[in-house]
C-alpha cells in the first residue's frame, strides 16, 4: 500500500494531526495553515492505513460547496468514490436523518423544509389571529426568539415565561407557532438541528445504531458550530459513556468565529477538550500558512491582534513578503468598482485567470455597483448569495406550487400561490379562509374544501377557490404518474401554473429574468435527474450495507419530488451560475469562509459599513471583535495580491452620504500599505460637498470645519459632518466613530 501519498505532503505538526493515535482531537489553528487540508488527509489515512469503512466515517462542514469540494479531495487522494460515507452539513445531516427516520422523529412522511421568509409570513399571520400589534412589536423580533430559543435547544416549555418581562407575547406566537408546523407538517432551518438532537435523546435505539455504525466523526470550521449542534455531536459521540469507542477529530480557529449573530459559540473550543476526555483528547496547533504572501500575513496579524478574546497564535510563511498591500480611496461606489474592474483587466492582461479573483463585501447589496461595471466591460462574474436562485420570488412560487402538490397541508406554500397568478382571491377570502382554519382547527387546504361545501363563501370567491383546488388536484394527478420523471414533473407544474406568463408580462430585462430563471428551475431538476443528491445516494448504499436489522433507515422510500424540494430548500444560499466558466466569484465576507483566491478585493472598507454599524452600537464591543474576525477572514483569503477600497461618499438607500475609513484600516501598519487616491473629482461628491457648504459655509467662526476630526468628552472621536447656524445657536453634526451621528449645540459640546 503507498501510503507517500498520504503522508508526504503534510509538514510535522499536520503529520502528527493526521495519524494521531489519541481518540478525541482538537486541531487548532490560523487560516490557511491546512485544516481543511488535514482533515482531508485524515480521512484518506483511516480508509487507507487503518482499514476504517467509509460507512463509518461521518464528515461535517459548513456549506454544500464545502462538503462537495471535501467529497472530491476525498476521492481525489483515495483515487477511488465513497459513495457511502457521510459528508454533509449540519442541517443537510439531521434532515436527512429526520427523513429517514419520519415516524420516530413524529413528522409527517412529506414534511417540508421553510425558509425564513415563509416563517416570518407564518408569524405574522399567528400574531395578527392573536390580536397582537405588529407596529409595536416586530414580527421579525419574534422570530429571533423562536430561532435563537431553538438553536439553544429550548422548546417552549423549557421557557419561564418570568425571564421574558413584558414580552410574554413571545411565547404565546412560539407555542402557535410550533403547533401550525406540526400539524401543517412544516419545519423549519432551527427545528431541523433541534428534532434531531432530540431523536438521539428520545430514540436510544437509534441512538445506538448510529453510534455502532460510525466510528470516526470529524468536523470542520468547529468554530462555529452552535449549542444543539455541539450537542448533537456530543450525544452521538457518547462522550459522556467510559466505553465510548467513537473518534472524534475537529478542526477551527477561534479568530475565524464568525456566526456568533446566529449562536455560534467560539467556547465550545475551550469546553471540547474538557467534554471529550474520555479516552484522551490532543491538541494540535498549526501556524505555518501556505496561503498567503509574508505582506498579506502580517496585515491579518496586526488587524486580529486587536481583539482581546483569543486563544492567541500567529501566521508565518516560508514563502516572500509578496507585494504590498493596497488601499484605494474612491470617491464613490461608481468609482470604487470601476477601481475594482480595471484591476481585475490588468490580472487578465498578464494571463491571469479571472476565477482566481473575488470581490468580497458585508453586505449582499454591495454587489450591485460592482454587477454594473463589470457587466459594462463584459467581464464575467458570478455572484454567491445576494437573492439566491431558490430565494428569488418566482422560483419560490413555482416550488410552492410543488410543495403543495406534494403535501396539502403546506399551508405556507398554499398562503405564497392562492392568488399567485391573480385569479381573483381577494384578501379578504383569505383572510376569512384563515380565521374559519384556526376555528376548526385545521389546515387552510381542507378549511377552503369545507367552506365551499358549507356555502360559506360568496359565489363569486367560492368558484375562484374551487378553480384553485381543481388546479392542484389536477396537477396532482398528471404528476404522481410514476413513469414521469422529476424534470418533467416540474415541466409540467411551471406550464400548468401558468407562472412564466405571469412573471413575464411585463416587457422588462427583469421579467425576462424571471422567465429564464424560471427555465433554469427545470435544467436544475434536469440536473438532480441525472445525478441526484450525493448525501442520499450514500443512505441509500448504507442501507444496502447496514448490519442491523432493527433499524430501518427507510431512506429509499422519499420520492424524488420530495427530496429535490429538500435539495432546494437547503441549498439556496450557494452560487447559480455556471461553474465551469472563467468568470469573477462576488460574495459576502461571510460566504467566502474556507475559500482562497489569487487576487482579492474587500470593498467599503468604511465605518459603518464595515465594521457594520450595529456592531458600533453595541457596548459590549462583543459584535466589533466579531466584525474583526469577519475583516481577518477576508485579508486571510488572498493568496498574492489584496486590495482594500473605500469610498469618500456612499449612496445608502437612495442618498448620497460621507464615508469615513474603516477602524480596520487604521489598524494595518502604515509600511504594509501602499495607499492609492482617486484622481478625477467624482461630479456626484462635488455636488454633495456643495451641498453641505452652500448654506453654511465650510468653516464657521469657531473653527469648526465640515470633515475635521474632534473629540467628545462622552461620544469619544468622531468627525464634523455638517455645520448650521453661528454663533450662540451654532449646531454641528458629529458621525463619532463609536456612537453614530449626532447633532450637538456647539457652545456646550466642547468639542476639541
Ligand atoms: P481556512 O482557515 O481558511 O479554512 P485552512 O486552515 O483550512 O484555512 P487549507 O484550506 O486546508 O487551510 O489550506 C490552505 C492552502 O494551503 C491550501 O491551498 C492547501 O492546499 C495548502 N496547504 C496546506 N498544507 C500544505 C502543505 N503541507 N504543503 C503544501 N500546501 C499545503
Ligand atoms: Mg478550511
Amino acid at each position: 500500500m503507498d501510503i507517500s501519498r498520504i503522508i508526504v505532503p503534510l509538514n510535522k505538526a499536520q503529520r502528527q494531526a493526521v495519524c494521531s493515535e489519541a481518540q478525541n482531537n482538537l486541531v487548532l489553528a490560523g487560516a490557511g495553515s491546512g485544516k481543511t487540508w488535514v482533515l482531508v488527509h485524515r480521512i484518506a489515512w483511516l480508509v487507507q492505513v487503518e482499514n476504517v469503512s467509509p460507512y463509518s466515517i461521518l464528515a461535517v462542514t459548513f456549506t454544500n460547496k464545502a462538503a462537495g469540494e471535501m467529497r472530491f479531495r476525498i476521492e481525489n487522494l483515495l483515487k477511488t468514490p465513497v459513495r457511502n460515507m457521510w459528508v454533509g452539513t449540519f442541517h443537510g445531516l439531521a434532515h436527512r436523518l429526520l427523513r429517514a427516520h419520519w415516524q420516530d422523529a413524529d413528522l409527517v412522511e412529506n414534511f417540508q423544509i421553510i425558509d425564513s421568509d415563509d416563517q416570518l409570513r407564518l408569524i405574522k399571520r399567528i400574531m395578527k389571529e392573536l390580536g397582537i400589534d405588529d407596529k409595536q412589536n416586530p414580527p421579525r423580533e419574534v422570530q429571533w426568539f423562536i430561532n435563537e430559543s431553538k438553536d439553544n435547544g429550548l422548546r417552549c416549555e423549557h421557557i419561564n415565561v418570568r425571564e421574558l418581562h413584558n414580552r410574554e407575547y413571545m411565547l404565546e406566537v412560539y407555542q402557535q407557532y410550533e403547533a401550525l408546523c406540526q400539524r401543517t407538517g412544516l419545519v423549519d432551518f432551527a427545528e431541523l438541528l433541534l428534532r434531531a438532537h432530540e431523536l438521539w435523546l428520545k430514540q436510544p435505539h437509534l441512538l445506538k445504531h448510529y453510534q455502532q455504525r460510525f466510528s470516526h466523526i470529524l468536523v470542520d470550521e468547529f468554530q462555529d458550530t452552535n449549542t444543539i449542534q455541539y450537542a448533537w455531536l456530543k450525544v452521538l459521540s457518547g462522550n459522556n459513556l467510559p466505553d465510548t469507542h467513537l473518534n472524534t477529530f475537529v478542526v477551527g480557529d477561534d479568530d475565524q468565529s464568525i456566526y456568533g449573530w446566529r449562536g455560534a459559540k467560539i467556547e465550545h473550543i475551550r469546553e471540547f477538550e474538557q467534554d471529550f476526555k474520555a479516552g484522551s483528547c490532543e491538541t494540535i496547533r498549526l501556524e505555518q500558512n501556505y496561503r498567503s504572501t509574508g505582506n498579506i500575513l502580517e496585515v491579518a496579524n496586526a488587524v486580529i491582534a486587536n481583539n482581546t478574546e483569543r486563544l492567541g497564535k500567529e501566521l508565518w510563511t516560508e514563502d516572500g513578503e509578496g507585494e504590498l498591500l493596497q488601499v484605494y480611496q474612491a470617491f464613490n461606489e461608481i468609482d470604487e468598482a470601476a477601481y475594482v474592474a480595471s484591476q481585475i483587466e490588468k490580472w487578465v492582461e498578464k494571463g491571469g485567470k479571472r476565477s482566481e479573483i473575488a470581490i468580497l463585501y458585508r453586505s449582499n447589496t454591495q454587489s450591485q455597483p460592482h454587477e454594473y461595471e463589470l457587466v459594462k466591460r463584459a467581464i464575467p462574474y458570478r455572484v454567491y448569495g445576494g437573492l439566491r436562485f431558490y430565494e428569488r420570488a418566482e422560483i419560490k412560487d413555482a416550488l410552492a406550487y410543488l410543495r403543495l402538490v406534494a403535501n396539502r397541508q403546506d399551508d405556507a406554500a398554499l398562503e405564497r400561490i392562492i392568488n399567485v397568478p391573480t385569479r381573483g382571491i381577494g384578501q379578504r377570502t383569505i383572510e376569512m379562509i384563515r380565521t374559519e382554519a384556526v376555528a376548526r382547527e385545521q389546515h387552510l387546504w381542507q378549511t377552503a374544501v369545507d367552506m365551499i361545501a358549507d356555502r360559506q363563501l360568496t359565489a363569486r370567491a367560492a368558484g375562484s377557490v374551487q378553480k384553485f383546488l381543481d388546479l392542484i388536484d389536477e396537477m396532482s394527478a398528471v404528476v404522481n404518474d410514476d413513469s414521469m420523471s422529476l424534470s418533467e414533473q416540474v415541466v409540467h407544474i411551471v406550464k400548468a401554473s401558468r407562472l412564466k406568463e405571469f412573471h413575464g408580462k411585463e416587457n422588462s430585462e427583469r421579467a425576462q429574468a424571471k422567465v429564464e430563471n424560471l427555465e433554469e428551475l427545470v435544467n436544475a431538476a434536469k440536473r438532480f435527474d441525472d445525478e441526484g443528491d450525493p448525501l442520499l445516494e450514500a443512505v441509500k448504499d448504507s442501507l444496502e450495507l447496514s448490519q442491523i436489522s432493527d433499524v430501518s433507515e427507510e431512506a429509499g422510500s422519499i420520492s424524488p419530488l420530495a427530496e429535490f424540494l429538500a435539495h432546494a430548500a437547503l441549498e439556496a444560499g450557494e452560487g447559480q451560475a455556471d461553474e465551469w466558466e472563467d468568470c469573477v466569484q462576488l460574495m459576502s465576507l461571510h460566504s467566502a469562509k474556507g475559500l482562497e483566491f489569487e487576487l482579492v478585493f474587500l470593498c467599503g472598507m468604511e465605518q459603518g459599513l464595515f465594521p457594520h454599524k450595529n456592531a458600533l452600537q453595541d457596548f459590549t464591543g462583543g459584535r466589533l471583535e466579531e466584525e474583526r474576525r469577519l475583516c481577518y477572514v477576508g485579508i486571510t483569503r488572498a493568496r498574492q495580491q489584496l486590495h482594500l477600497t473605500h469610498a469618500e461618499n456612499r449612496t445608502i438607500y437612495g442618498r448620497s452620504e460621507l464615508a469615513y475609513p474603516s477602524q480596520f484600516l487604521a489598524e494595518i501598519p502604515a509600511s504594509l500599505i501602499s495607499q492609492v487616491r482617486a484622481v478625477n473629482q467624482s461630479p456626484s461628491f462635488t455636488a454633495a460637498r456643495n451641498n453641505y457648504s452652500s448654506s453654511q459655509g465650510d468653516e464657521n467662526e469657531e473653527g469648526i470645519s465640515i470633515g475635521q476630526r474632534v473629540t467628545h468628552k462622552k461620544f469619544g472621536e468622531g468627525t464634523v459632518i455638517d455645520i448650521e447656524g453661528m454663533g450662540a445657536r451654532a449646531r454641528v453634526q458629529v458621525n463619532f466613530d463609536y456612537e453614530g451621528t449626532r447633532w450637538l449645540m456647539l457652545n456646550i459640546a466642547k468639542l476639541v
